[in-house]
């Protein structure tokens, strides 16, 4: 379809989100001598990427937790046991400074303290005017405060044609009640890290539409956002776990036609939809590799293709990154 562009663009724009977080990774490492708490994250980033923000030096047993965008979300402990946070800047976020704050009871638990956590003034200060990233008011504060910068979005525009005949399923009555259902698996939260290093593409195949694509079908209706990857492949292909996990839903759904959903633990899960097939059943412990099912052209679908989405506490970020690095 679109394929030499948006490769092309794809390149380009993986390049850049590796480069954007060398250089993050290489500005926020600052040596451990400085703290007891080291917290470590990129400060600049772009929608629809996955913000990593890791706490070293936390007394075990401290249950820390951020709020960003309004919404609060958990840190899970690693197995270095460091505590590690994950969370999708979502896609249509506006670009401008932005703030996530430790949240206030779990650091007094993790330091043992009244007060507050004596955290180091960094060297390159804040993007934003009179925030510290390190602690509000000097450290006095309900919470630290932390700034992250979410840059402009990037992502291109495509149109999609649709046979006439698929475009009946738009009005499916059981529409409302699948995404619902769908929505609860994907935000479910465990404790225990399933997946390992990176993850493998669940399908080898060229990228048709990738993830952020602004999208509208047969040139009449609203533009809407891509939240996942499509991978071009024949029908029958076999599509495989890209990382371990456990298969928490299979079914069948007017649009996103047979769909499985494999949570890989601790708010991050992964989603596969128009499948011809589905290899695996609800409460199966699958490892990398493992085959799930095979690709297909089911639901809302217009040729056989993989639609592979990878969610973070429901929200759904760009896959690609994870096939590029280890969060
Ligand atoms: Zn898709």
């Amino acid at each position: 379809m679109r394929f030499p562009k948006t490769r092309r663009s794809l390149e380009i724009f993986t390049s850049f989100v590796a480069a954007a977080l060398l250089i993050a990774g290489i500005r926020l490492n600052f040596p451990k001598r400085h703290s007891a708490i080291a917290i470590t994250y990129p400060d600049i980033i772009e929608p629809g990427q996955t913000l990593r923000i890791l706490a070293r030096g936390l007394s075990p047993g401290a249950e820390p937790g951020l709020s960003f965008l309004g919404a609060a979300h958990p840190f899970y402990r690693t197995g270095g046991g460091d505590y590690r946070a994950l969370i999708g800047v979502p896609v249509d976020c506006k670009s401008g400074d932005y703030e996530w704050t430790l949240l206030d009871a779990a650091v007094r638990r993790a330091t043992g303290a009244s007060g507050s956590p004596q955290l180091p003034t960094p060297p390159w200060g804040s993007r934003v005017p009179g925030l510290s990233p390190w602690g509000s008011a000097g450290g006095r504060g309900p919470g630290s405060r932390f700034a992250v910068y979410v840059r402009p979005s990037r992502y291109p525009s495509a149109e999609l044609s649709m046979p006439k005949g698929k475009m009946a399923l738009t009005q499916d009555p059981r529409i409302q009640e699948a995404a619902a259902l769908i929505r609860s698996k994907l935000t479910l939260e465990t404790a225990d890290q399933l997946w390992k290093g990176k993850f493998g593409a669940p399908l080898r195949g060229r990228l048709t539409e990738i993830y952020g694509t602004r999208r509208r079908v047969n040139r009449n209706a609203a533009w809407r956002i891509h939240r996942g990857q499509d991978i071009a492949a024949k029908a029958g292909s076999p599509v495989q776990a890209p990382n371990a996990g456990e298969i928490v839903l299979t079914g069948a759904f007017p649009l996103q036609g047979k769909l499985v959903i494999l949570n890989h633990g601790q708010g991050v899960s992964s989603l596969y939809m128009h499948l011809e097939s589905i290899a695996v059943r609800e409460g199966q412990r699958v490892e990398a590799g493992e085959l799930i099912g095979a690709a297909g052209t089911t639901g809302f679908s217009s040729a056989p293709h993989l639609h592979w989405g990878l969610y973070l506490h429901g929200e759904a970020v760009d896959p690609q990154t994870w096939l590029e690095f280890e969060f």
